[in-house]
């Protein structure tokens, strides 16, 4: 299963920079998918359920934000983002081969609690 691959990616990733800032645990996952990236973002989320046990994301949250698509219209020299996968420009008509956004996927950040493990010290990292 790829989300599961991904999943254990994302744990070990995210791990290894909460380590590095001496964190006890990892309260949140925020993640950016594409929508062209082919990653289906609730099995990514059940496969994060399944490999965060027994590591510092043992009580994360994984949060998904959904990129939109965006795309450059060579016709009218502007950006626009795509609603439907035609890949035309909704208003000149035009093909839009030049994907500007939405085919990625990265981490955008995490929560951290610290070793004092107060509620109040989270730490937000980004990456
Ligand atoms: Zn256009």
């Amino acid at each position: 299963m790829h989300e599961l691959s991904i999943a254990t990616n994302i744990v070990s990733e995210v791990e290894a920079a909460a380590r590095a800032h001496n964190a006890a645990a990892v309260s949140s996952v925020t993640l950016a998918i594409g929508r062209l990236c082919g990653v289906v973002p609730g099995a990514l989320q059940f496969g994060f359920e399944i490999v965060r046990e027994g590591s510092l994301l043992a009580q994360a949250e994984l949060v998904i934000e959904e990129e939109p698509v965006v795309v450059w219209c060579p016709e009218g020299n502007h950006t626009v983002e795509l609603s439907d996968m035609a890949f035309r420009c909704p208003e000149h008509g035009c093909p839009t081969p030049e994907i500007l956004s939405g085919k990625g996927m990265e981490i955008l950040r995490f929560e951290i609690s610290n070793f004092a493990g107060t509620s109040d010290m989270k730490e937000e990292v980004t990456q």
